[in-house]
Order: C-alpha cells, then sequence, then structure tokens
C-alpha cells in the first residue's frame, strides 16, 4: 500500500512537495487555506540547487520561458536619473537580478500544474487539530471531517497556525526590522525592463519592476521596528501606507493610487521563522513555515523547492518515516543556517533615513557598480552560499 501524505499549503514549497511526492508513489493530499490557488507575488529568483531541481522535475525550461524579462537594476534619483546600474547580462545574471527571474505567482502555477495530476487538491480547507499514535497522524480538518496520514508536511508560509498547533511557542522570531508590501499596478509608458529602486528620506524606498503580463510590480518598504502590522487588516495595511509613504516623492503618488485598485495586494513584516527542530515524530514543517529567511536573503523560493526535493526523496528511500524527516533536516540545516545568516543591519543600509545618507549610498553604488569591482559587488549581493549536496539523490 503507497503512504498517505497531508501537506497544508499550496504555493510554492506545498506544490513542489505534491508534485515530486506524487510522482514517486505516494498517497497526496494538499488542503490550501485560500478558496482557489492563489497567483500574485513579486519577481522572485532561483539559484543554484534550486535550479537543479527544477531540472531534475523537468521544469526548468519552462520557468525560463517564463521569467520576467527583467534585465538588471537601476537606483534612481527622485527626478528618475539613473545614481548606479547593474545590467544582468555584464554580471553573469547572479546580481540582484537573477537569470532566472519568475513572478511567485507563476511558479507557484507552473509547480501546481505539475502537482494536479499525482495529488488531490482541496482548496478552502485548514487543520484544526493534530492527534499522533505509533502508526499514523490524526488530522482533523476545519470542515469537520477526521482522517490518518502516514505523514504531515506542514508548507503553510511564515504564518503558519499548523505550526503553531504542534510546535507550540517554539519558533523564536527574528525580526528584521522592515515592513513591505507588494502589488500589481497598470504599465505606464516609461517602464522599461529594468528594476528601478528609488530610496526616500525616512528610510523608505520604492521600487517598480517588469513582468510578462503587461503590468508593473510595485514595492514599498520602510525600515522600522515591528509594531503587529502583520495582523492588521488590509484597509488598515493601505492607510498605514498612504500615511507613511504621502511625502515620498518619485512614482509613489502614482503608485499609491493605483494601490486601491489591485488584486494582489500582499503585505508583511519581515521576520525569519527559527525553529530549533523541523519534526516531531511524523509532523515536518518545510519551506518558509520551516526556516522563513525573508526576501531579504534572496533565497526563499531556492530553500523552497529544495527543501521539498530532499524531504521527498529522504521519504522515498527511508521506510521509517521518523528516520527519513530526520535526515531531511540533516541535509538541509548547513544550507538554511547559511541563507539566514543576512545581516540585520541590510534594511538600514539599503534604507537611509536622510538625504545625506541616500546621497552616499548612491555613491557607493556607483562605485560598486563600475567594472572590475562590479562583479565583486554582484557575487556579494546575490552569489550563492552553502548549498545541498544533490549528488546523494542522483
Ligand atoms: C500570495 C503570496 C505572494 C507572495 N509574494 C512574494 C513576493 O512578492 N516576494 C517574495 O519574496 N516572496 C513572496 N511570497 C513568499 C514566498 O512565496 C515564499 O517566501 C517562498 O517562496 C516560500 O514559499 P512557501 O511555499 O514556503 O510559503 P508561501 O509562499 O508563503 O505559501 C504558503 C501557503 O500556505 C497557505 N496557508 C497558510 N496558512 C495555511 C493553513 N493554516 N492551512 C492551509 N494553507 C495555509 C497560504 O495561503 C499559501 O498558499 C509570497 C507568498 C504568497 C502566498
Amino acid at each position: 500500500m503507497s503512504r498517505r501524505v497531508l501537506i497544508t499549503g499550496a504555493s510554492i514549497a506545498g506544490n513542489a512537495a505534491a508534485a515530486l511526492l506524487g510522482r514517486r508513489g505516494f498517497d497526496v493530499t494538499v488542503v490550501e487555506r485560500a478558496t482557489a490557488f492563489r497567483d500574485g507575488g513579486q519577481n522572485i529568483d532561483v539559484r543554484g540547487v534550486g535550479r537543479e531541481v527544477l531540472r531534475r522535475m523537468g521544469l526548468e525550461q519552462a520557468a525560463l520561458e517564463r521569467g520576467t524579462g527583467e534585465e538588471g537594476t537601476v537606483w534612481v534619483d527622485e527626478d528618475g536619473r539613473e545614481a548606479a546600474r547593474f545590467a544582468s547580462d555584464e554580471i553573469d545574471g547572479d546580481g540582484p537580478t537573477a537569470e532566472m527571474e519568475i513572478l511567485r505567482g507563476d511558479l507557484a502555477r507552473l509547480l501546481h500544474d505539475a502537482a494536479r495530476d499525482h495529488a488531490n487538491f482541496r482548496f478552502g480547507e485548514s487543520v484544526t487539530s493534530v492527534g499522533e499514535d505509533a502508526h499514523a497522524v490524526a488530522v482533523t480538518f476545519a470542515s469537520g471531517a477526521t482522517e490518518r496520514f502516514d505523514a504531515l508536511i506542514v508548507a503553510e508560509g511564515v504564518g503558519s497556525a499548523t505550526r503553531e498547533l504542534v510546535f507550540a511557542g517554539e519558533n523564536d522570531p527574528r525580526w528584521m526590522d522592515m515592513t513591505i508590501a507588494y502589488f500589481t499596478i497598470p504599465r505606464s509608458a516609461d517602464d522599461d525592463r529594468m528594476w528601478r529602486w528609488y530610496n526616500a528620506p525616512g528610510k523608505r524606498s520604492v521600487s517598480l519592476r517588469p513582468d510578462r503580463h503587461g503590468t508593473t510590480r510595485a514595492m514599498l518598504s520602510v525600515a522600522r521596528e515591528a509594531a503587529g502590522e502583520q495582523d492588521w487588516a488590509v484597509d488598515q495595511q493601505k492607510a498605514f501606507l498612504r500615511e507613511h509613504f504621502a511625502d515620498a516623492g518619485w512614482q509613489t503618488p502614482r503608485i499609491l493610487s493605483a494601490m486601491d485598485g489591485t488584486d494582489d495586494f500582499y503585505f508583511d513584516v519581515l521576520r525569519q521563522v527559527r525553529m530549533p527542530h523541523w519534526s516531531t515524530n511524523r509532523v515536518v514543517l518545510t519551506g518558509d513555515a520551516a526556516w522563513c529567511a525573508t526576501p531579504l536573503a534572496g533565497i526563499g523560493a531556492t530553500l523552497a523547492v529544495t527543501g521539498a526535493y530532499v524531504l521527498a526523496e529522504e521519504l522515498a528511500r527511508h521506510d521509517d518515516i521518523i528516520a527519513a524527516l530526520k535526515a531531511y533536516e540533516q541535509q538541509m540545516r548547513p544550507m538554511v543556517e547559511d541563507g539566514q545568516g543576512v545581516p540585520k543591519l541590510a534594511p538600514r543600509l539599503m534604507h537611509p533615513d536622510s538625504r545625506l545618507g541616500i546621497r552616499l549610498l548612491h555613491g557607493t553604488l556607483g562605485l560598486a557598480s563600475l567594472a572590475p569591482v562590479r562583479n565583486l559587488a554582484a557575487k556579494m549581493a546575490g552569489g550563492p552560499g552553502k548549498e545541498v549536496d544533490l549528488s546523494r539523490y542522483a
């Protein structure tokens, strides 16, 4: 009999795990809290081993074809004048803009399409309680049903409720002192293929990025200590942004006025998930639910697909589920800890408070963008760190 696995969360990690386990003959059910598949999100990149995982899944070419077409990153001043430029083709696609640059929603959709025929998906469903005995994990759902599974994989992202049910109080979050919002706005004639990044005084930044859907992806961020904004209602979050960015300058008025009409508003207060262990008996965490490194690390999607792959491979090669979950953690920990090593100072360095600070940042970036320091600076911004050795699964 094939082993029954429940996955909670149908984004990058959940869909990747569902596709990989389903293809390996596991009987996979996925529950997703949202009532339908969630599109939306900004540009994310997949590098190094993450790209190798997509290659092994037969999805690398499709992911490249769905790329955003972003051609690099430009820092601009209030009048839109360039202060520093990093063009991808001059830095081997390893700088702020990576060679495999894809929208989160497009990557999630690609993985979902790969998983759909190999798993049963239930949208508008979530877990309300988890019980375990020696042979199975018994899950009760919000719909009232109770079912037994051989393993439960929690892939619910940074704010995972099932993690808090099973591993109550164990997460020791590392707050990164940065609040961020992403949403899609209408494209304007002067939006080109570059990521345009503007710093405003008061530790604020505003950026515009191209996509391949004829729209533009906007981002607003402010470096400040968290005050629970992640739990506010969307209307309150939007009011906060309107107030904080009212006088920011550059293209901010256009972005704020388009914010009301957007249908994919995403808002978060950045914090890393720090768990002392990722599994207990037959329940295991993966993706952001286990180790969210935050977008500052630029490695969230890479870790999510790599973690799903390692987890599926270890489950496939072990009869003993508990041993498989331990092996998965042993393989993934070094890469995750390396990826989480982004200094807390980083948001503040990239979000100066004063106009003088912004001029200094632009001067530093302008210098870093000149050859020959350009390649070195790009590697520092986006080069690969410690990676899982996938030859173990060849
Ligand atoms: C809509 C959306 C937009 C995003 N936009 C960006 C972005 O622009 N830039 C960026 O760097 N990162 C973004 N992220 C986060 C990014 O996807 C992750 O950092 C990374 O890819 C790891 O993915 P994950 O699958 O572990 O978690 P996530 O992508 O966060 O996915 C978690 C999934 O679990 C579901 N879920 C949550 N709670 C429950 C529950 N109790 N029961 C069942 N399902 C649940 C969520 O609806 C979601 O589909 C976004 C995530 C989402 C969901």
